[in-house]
């Protein structure tokens, strides 16, 4: 007896495409191997692609995750004393503004109750308290797609803003990238940044970003020392190397994981970015369908701050959290909460890249919701939230 693989629908590591896992799975080249020096030039070029980014912006692929991205952009760009604005939705958002404090950064921390995103007119309100201060502001930072609540900002007009205010914009897509539209050269966001396991496709273990002009020449005038193994400045000859075709040493490579980001980013641009929000906001749609008919209520109230990556969805009454064990024996992994407010209240199920490609896959997580919400003696109809999604689909393809 063949006993079925649990399905990985938490908000990363997400399950990968079959071409990916090909890619990644071969024993380990060398850095230096001509099929990892090509992997890597074009993967570069493909994150600008995806990414929307300007051709004189300079993508950075270097081991580690997402936090390690964070990490690298506040050790480039924040000095100390330097005023930052975080526009916080959540966990992610806290952890940004801590490492913007630990590098000496005067932090306006802008919060919101869990799901609910800051207004654009508090960012205003911040940069007018600093200038009345006479303070020139560094950074405003947000959150893309906060993965804690499932609540997504709306990256344009803060990006707008920062420029008119002359600070730099910074995103964390960690959660976003290559699923959530951003549009990283048309709205003037100096940098974007995520990693390899949510929507690019991968398993963990790359640390991604794109800077822009501006954030390059702010980290060309910086004056504070930076970590060695974080900076641009060391990166970058390598980065120029490999786009040109040519081998490279700073520190190596994690050269499987490489190898599988060409494919990962390939897959990504055969359908084309505008092909690529569709898919995710098509299969959240469904999957919304799906949680209304059992009864599911989402974490971010309004519906224009709700992520196409994840569902943060509230435990009915009678349901406690539990459920995530329930659903994994059903043969489904799902997340627990974790936004410390509400950390108890609510569950996440994430939907990013080849999982909505595989009706199968989505159909699976719904049955083993439906079934776990069943075991608590609620009713919750698994039949019908399918057919809900199903029909969603259904209609969203021949409309
Ligand atoms: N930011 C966001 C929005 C995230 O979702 C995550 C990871 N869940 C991180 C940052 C940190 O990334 P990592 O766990 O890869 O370090």
């Amino acid at each position: 007896m063949t006993t079925q693989r649990r399905l990985l629908m938490i908000p990363g590591p997400v399950e990968v495409s079959p071409a990916v896992r090909e890619a990644f799975a071969v024993p380990p080249p060398g850095h230096l191997a001509e099929d990892v020096v090509e992997a890597f030039g074009a993967s570069l070029e493909m994150m600008r692609r995806v990414w929307l980014a300007a051709p004189s912006s300079q993508p950075f692929a270097v081991s580690g995750s997402g936090t390690t991205a964070m990490e690298m952009v506040v050790a480039n760009l924040i000095e100390p004393g330097d005023a930052a604005i975080v526009v916080n939705t959540g966990y992610f958002s806290d952890r940004m503004v801590t490492m913007l404090r630990r590098a000496g950064a005067e932090v306006v921390d802008l919060t919101a109750v869990p799901g609910e995103v800051p207004n654009v007119s508090r960012a205003e309100g911040a940069f007018a308290d600093f200038a009345r201060a006479g303070t020139k502001v560094k950074a405003l930072f947000a959150t893309h797609v906060d993965t804690s609540t499932g609540a997504m900002c709306d990256p344009a007009p803060l990006a707008r803003l920062s420029r008119e205010r002359e600070a730099l914009s910074i995103f964390d897509g960690v959660c976003a990238t290559a699923a959530e539209r951003f549009e990283m050269e048309a709205w003037g966001a100096d940098v974007y940044l995520t990693a390899s396991q949510k929507a690019i496709g991968l398993p963990a273990g790359l640390a991604l970003l794109v800077a822009g002009a501006r954030a390059l020449a702010a980290r060309d005038a910086r004056k504070a020392e930076t970590p060695l193994a974080q900076d641009w400045q060391a990166w970058i000859p390598v980065m120029r190397a490999y786009e040109a075709r040519k081998p490279a040493y700073f520190a190596t490579p994690p050269t499987n994981l490489i190898l599988a980001l060409a494919v990962g980013l390939e897959e990504i641009l055969a359908d084309g970015m505008e092909a690529r929000f569709a898919l995710h906001e098509r299969g959240a749609r469904a999957l919304r369908a799906a949680w209304s008919a059992l009864g599911l209520r989402p974490v971010p109230a309004r519906a224009q701050n709700a992520a196409s990556t994840l569902s943060a969805l509230r435990f009915p009454a009678g349901v406690d959290a539990s459920l995530v064990a329930r659903v994994a024996e059903r043969g489904v992994y799902v997340a627990s909460g974790l936004h410390p407010a509400i950390r108890s209240e609510y569950f996440r199920i994430g939907h990013m890249g080849y999982a909505l490609t595989r009706t199968d896959f989505l159909m699976r997580c719904v049955e083993a919701v439906a079934g776990g919400l069943a075991s608590f003696g609620i009713a919750a109809d698994g039949e019908g939230a399918v057919r809900a999604m199903l029909e969603t689909l259904q209609a969203e393809v021949s409309g």
